[in-house]
């Protein structure tokens, strides 16, 4: 028997999943993973466990219910971020409640969302269904968003519609920008600080990258703008700069760490040879040597196409759809042909946080939504 939605939800989140850059916080998704794809089975889904080339212990879910193509795609990811226990109210990985909200790790983001999932399949016989319902739970998006590069990577077609159940407060979002981290190191020469002479100092070379990238940035803004968005331009940001230790050592090397956020429109790879370009063109006329490195990239998206699919999810949630400020796994699952919204319970604002919740309420009104979802695109004729 299927259990009950509170009882899912309990379960996966006694499940610990969390995925993170940090090797020490790092685990595997397996568990949760195996949970789904056996409540999945237990409604007739061919569930398939896959690996994730190139992440240990990290595996995906596909499982997939009915015949034919052109269906509905259900996704979201199991993993978690990592957390602060002594700053939890209760156990992170024990389901509390607490005035009418649901407390744990991943309750919003996004373990609920296989609880709504599943029991809006279940309320369908498969029988009735003219167009297959893919369920996809992937691993790493917290960390590196492996799980769904896998697939995407794989190009394995899954349907034509999907949906991403991250907590948006049940209101459709179709756009976001993308996420590229890059480190600009630059190199000098270390020496005795009473001789400049001695070396050449790279905070000093630094200081030169700096004033170029912030013209740099200020003029991104008139080149590239859209509406949509709350903050209209691509935004650079100086997250964090480290180098030297002594101040009677001429600094030898230094580097920046930078966060931009893209445009959807705009290709990382062009703006990392911009950016580059700024660099050497800074450090031009002195002696230090630099090197830029992307080291993290998550995509924009704009999407979807089909304006139908999104007049019905809007009239569906009674209101239209937006932007938002985080990233997602949508702009893999659109290089896989799928017409893609993020829509589910649970509030963004209390996720990555302590004290992370969601309602059952919202968990019931998201498997209202995706019900109506499965019988407007698996069972109604196309
Ligand atoms: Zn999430």
């Amino acid at each position: 028997m299927l259990p009950s939605q509170l009882e899912m939800l309990r379960r996966l989140v006694a499940t610990p999943s969390v995925s993170s850059p940090d090797a020490r916080f790092d685990q595997s998704n397996r568990g949760v993973v195996e949970l789904v794809a056996e409540w999945a089975a237990e409604l007739g889904f061919a569930a398939r466990i896959e690996a994730v080339p190139g992440a240990d212990g990290k595996v995906n879910l596909i499982a997939g219910l009915g015949e034919g193509i052109d269906g509905l795609v259900l996704s979201g990811h199991t993993d978690t971020v990592p957390y602060n226990v002594e700053r939890w109210t209760s156990d992170p990985f024990e389901l509390t409640e607490r005035n009418g909200n649901l407390y744990g790790l991943g309750t919003a983001d996004m373990k609920g969302f296989f609880a709504a999932a599943l029991h809006a399949v279940a309320r369908f016989e498969p029988n009735v269904l003219r167009r297959p319902i893919t369920l996809l739970g992937t691993a790493d998006e917290e960390s590196t968003m492996a799980g769904a590069r896998a697939l995407a990577e794989k190009g394995e077609s899954l349907g034509r519609y999907a949906i991403i159940g991250e907590p948006t407060n049940l209101i459709p979002i179709r756009k976001h920008k993308g996420v590229f981290y890059v480190r600009v190191t630059v190199g000098g020469k270390a020496g005795h600080a009473s001789n400049p002479a001695l070396g050449i100092n790279a905070i000093e070379g630094l200081q030169r990258v700096l004033i170029a990238l912030e013209t740099w940035r200020d003029g991104l803004g008139g080149r590239y703008c859209d509406d949509d968005f709350e903050v209209t331009a691509p935004t650079l940001n100086f997250g964090r700069v480290a180098g030297g230790d002594s101040p009677n050592r001429i600094c030898d090397e230094c580097t920046l760490d930078i966060d931009m956020r893209l445009l959807p429109g705009m290709a990382a790879e062009e703006v990392l040879v911009e950016l580059s370009d700024q660099v050497a063109n800074a450090l031009d006329g002195g002696r230090w040597t630099f090197d830029v490195q992307p080291v993290g990239n998550y995509a924009s998206f704009s999407g979807p196409a089909d304006a139908g699919f999104r007049s019905t999810v809007e009239t569906l949630c009674g209101c239209s759809a937006k932007t938002a400020l985080f990233a997602t796994e949508a702009p893999y699952l659109a290089q896989l042909g799928l017409e893609t919204l993020v829509l589910g319970a649970g509030d963004i604002g209390v996720a990555h946080q302590p004290d992370e919740y969601v309602t059952m309420a919202g968990i019931e009104r998201a498997t209202d939504l995706y019900v109506s979802l499965i019988r407007r695109y698996c069972t109604e004729a196309a």
